[in-house]
């Protein structure tokens, strides 16, 4: 292990054109998306169940209405934008220096800043199906089914107030939720109303063949590996890194990660940091 300079960073990333990243909660972070694990994340937070309860397979079919308040409150935020990291990693996937991103996160933030070879180990919040008929639907469906529900007579196109044209069209059902002085409503689907799970990998469910194999292979025959924004301590994803075979491993996380040793060069520092200009000054 060595720890790098972002001048040995640059260099590495200049001489590749073989690149894979595989990132975590600390690269949407600086795009105030609050990191599960770390000690400000949601740990912190105030709910009558820990996150990783919230957020699981059984307690979404028994509590959609706490799962849907903690989903809006924390994980399917409005108004959040790509960062700087993700922005560069989008320039050079167009330079045709990065291959593949890998990424634990759920956003859609990757795609957001343009790249386009974006491999969701955990699913995202950019994709929905209804439970009972498959449609599906975008996040944008969702702030807006979880914040107004969704009204009767939407199913007939998009006017809220369809054929009967009275007040029975605005008559969905009511709030699942009321607190802090904040309505939640159960997302339906405006096709048939049945309930509408996000395509994101809760807690006892597993990942997706498809996804996990892209990954390897990309992981596998990459010149080059930045592992960045994740302590790595998560498995099977932390697994990933294992299916690497080179030599120019690198390693960019604020603290130390188990896998700090066998990494070729470390760096401690902020994401923003690292990548900041990171394109510009390359080519
Ligand atoms: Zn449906």
């Amino acid at each position: 292990m060595k720890e790098g300079s972002i001048e040995e960073f640059r260099q590495i990333i200049k001489e590749s054109n073989n690149i894979v990243f595989f990132g975590g909660a600390g690269v949407s972070t600086e795009s105030g998306i609050p990191d599960f694990r770390s000690v400000d994340g949601l740990y912190n937070m105030k709910y009558d169940y820990p996150p990783e309860t919230i957020i699981s397979h059984s307690f979404f079919k028994a509590r959609p209405d706490e799962f849907y308040r903690f989903y809006r409150d924390k994980i399917l935020l409005s108004g959040i934008e790509p960062n700087t990291t993700h922005k560069e990693l989008a320039k050079l996937e167009a330079m045709g220096k990065l291959k593949a991103v890998i990424t634990q996160n759920i956003d859609g933030l990757h795609q957001k800043a343009g790249s386009k070879n974006v491999y969701e180990i955990h699913g995202t919040v950019a994709s929905n199906t209804c439970m009972n008929c498959g449609k599906k639907f975008d996040g944008q469906y969702m702030i807006d089914a979880i914040d107004n529900g969704v009204k009767k007579g939407y199913a007939q196109g998009h006017g809220r107030s369809s054929e009967s044209g009275s007040d029975d069209a605005e008559e969905g059902r009511g709030p699942a939720l009321e607190k802090d002085g904040r309505k939640y409503y159960l997302p339906l689907c405006d096709k048939c109303g049945g309930l509408i799970k996000p395509d994101v990998v809760l807690y006892e469910e597993g990942l997706d063949d498809y996804i996990w194999d892209c990954s390897r292979r990309f992981i596998s025959a990459a010149d080059v590996l930045i592992v960045a924004g994740t302590s790595l301590v998560v498995y099977p994803a932390a697994g990933l890194v294992n299916y690497y075979k080179g030599n120019k491993l690198i390693l960019i996380n604020l603290s130390e990660t188990p896998f700090d040793g066998e990494a070729d060069m470390v760096l401690h520092k902020k994401l923003g940091e690292v990548f900041e200009g990171l394109c510009d000054r390359i080519s």
